[in-house]
């Protein structure tokens, strides 16, 4: 079966075959014979590699760990992705998050390809050491196909800064006398990370929200009230409103973004529950959120789940089951989970307006499908979770020009490259009947299409 992914690449490439004005030298015979090559260059991948990683455990056991390395496209420049350790890791995933990355760069004219990795384990199994043992034996496996220019891995979940300086140490001792600093992003910052990466998707998650519903509006209102389109008329009925935000996901992506909620002067903001793998903490007037991420650094990266101990914390808070979070009465909820996570069994449940993907893929296809009939905004992962990439870039960037910059710069460069995407996107979106998940794969699509016919791929 086509995946969700694929799918959409296919609609959005039979949109624009249909559109005379694009490519126009393009024409009959020519025109059909290229978008078939399209067709068959952006659904699948250029490689996929599959290793078996040899590990010696501590208590002598060896093991064989299935692992992928997949490079979906680089005509937009050296395949860029996370490395997810997680027991769900599989051939299929690794392909549809490589293709989703080629997507996003394009989206956001950041020059990277699409790449995905992941190793199939639940890290919380294995030891510090064993671990560092499973990332020298992944950059062992795969080096050839790996390098600066070449294929760039970041951390995905599962892996973080300590895994990335692990690899980039093992990329080092394989290729000596090699630059090595842009090999892999998402490092520490002693060992070349840039500041502000690890806020940066969250920063980005909420970035691309506000500047819809309140500077966008504000700049275009006049425009606003004229346009007969269903999505534009519930971005509008929230401008200027009390809003009541709820997250689902309270680890690096939804702490920050609910961090910057909290903190947003230009909205009249609450947010009201947070979730994480545990439990759903709620508080009609708006939760503390400093105190809440303060508790999740000192345990563990857990939430409060007892009364005990959010009296402890000084929070007010009711915990509600962990799942409640989707279906709670709130205008705004943004997914920073896992994927997945809104689907036919529960669709039905959403009464927020308005949802963010912080995650990738948390809504399924037919629950996406669903929820736009209804006129409910959701904002793509392909356009909101892209600030870690984005900084990603800024990163491998240092690493080359070995001048680093402060974090101010750093954000600063970050909202200029999200707010060029979403001033070109929002606009077609509001425009038009599609939804912006289906805006924004049209927008990357024709990016890569103009890029490849230019190059004379579509033979
Ligand atoms: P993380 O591991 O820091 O946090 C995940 C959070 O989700 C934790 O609070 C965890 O307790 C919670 N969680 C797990 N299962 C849950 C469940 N069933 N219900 C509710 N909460 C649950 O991960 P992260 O880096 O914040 O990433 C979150 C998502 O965003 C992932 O899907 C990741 O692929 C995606 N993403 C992350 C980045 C990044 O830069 N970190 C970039 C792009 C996409």
């Amino acid at each position: 079966m086509e995946s969700k992914r694929a799918s959409i690449i296919r609609e959005s490439l039979d949109a624009l075959a249909e559109d005379a004005t694009f490519l126009p030298d393009l024409k009959d015979k020519e025109r059909e014979k290229a978008f078939k090559s399209l067709v068959s260059l952006l659904s699948t991948p250029n490689h996929v590699h599959k290793s078996f990683l040899r590990v010696p455990l501590e208590d002598q056991q060896v093991i064989r760990i299935p692992a992928y390395r997949v490079q979906h496209n680089d005509i937009m420049g050296p395949y860029k992705g996370g490395i997810r350790f997680h027991e769900s890791v599989n051939e299929d995933e690794t392909i549809n998050l490589a293709a989703l990355m080629t997507l996003k760069n394009a989206l956001h004219e950041v020059p990277f390809g699409g790449g995905k990795g992941g190793v199939e384990i639940d890290p919380k199994d294995f030891s510090p050491k064993e671990l560092n043992l499973i990332c020298k034996k992944y950059v062992q496996n795969f080096s050839s196909t790996l390098g600066t220019e070449k294929d760039i891995p970041a951390p995905d979940m599962g892996t973080g800064e300590r895994e990335m300086d692990w690899m980039m140490a093992e990329y080092k001792t394989i290729h000596p006398g090699k630059t090595y600093r842009g090999s892999f992003t998402g490092k520490s910052i002693m060992n070349g990370g840039s500041l502000g990466r690890r806020e940066a998707t969250g920063k980005g998650v909420y970035f691309t929200f506000r500047y819809m519903i309140h500077d966008f509006i504000k700049e275009n209102k006049q425009w606003f009230n004229k346009i007969d389109n269903r999505f534009a008329k519930t971005a509008l009925s929230y401008y200027d409103q009390q809003l009541e935000i709820a997250v689902q996901g309270f680890g690096n992506v939804g702490s920050v973004a609910s961090l910057e909620a909290y903190h947003c002067d230009h909205l009249r903001n609450k947010v009201v529950a947070v979730s994480d793998r545990n439990v759903v903490l709620y508080n009609s007037e708006g939760l503390d959120i400093p105190s809440l991420i303060e508790f999740k650094n000192k345990h563990e990266e857990d939430l409060p789940t007892s009364k005990h101990e959010l009296s402890e914390a000084g929070i007010k808070a009711d915990v509600l089951n962990r799942d409640d979070i989707l279906s709670l009465d709130v205008d705004v909820l943004i997914l920073a989970a896992l994927e997945d996570q809104i689907h036919e069994g529960n669709m039905a449940d959403i009464k927020a307006d308005i949802l963010v993907e912080g995650a990738n893929a948390p809504i399924t296809e037919e629950a996406d499908e669903y929820l736009a009939d209804k006129g409910v905004v959701i904002v793509p992962d392909i356009l909101a979770n892209a600030g870690g990439v984005i900084v990603s870039y800024l990163e491998w960037m240092q690493g080359r020009e070995t001048q680093f910059y402060d974090e101010d710069q750093i954000y600063k460069l970050l909202f200029d490259k999200m707010k060029s995407t979403v001033e070109t996107i929002y606009p077609q979106f509001f425009g038009d009947p599609f939804p912006l998940r289906q805006n924004c794969y049209i927008h990357s699509v024709m990016k890569l299409s103009t890029v490849l016919y230019r190059q004379g791929k579509l033979y």
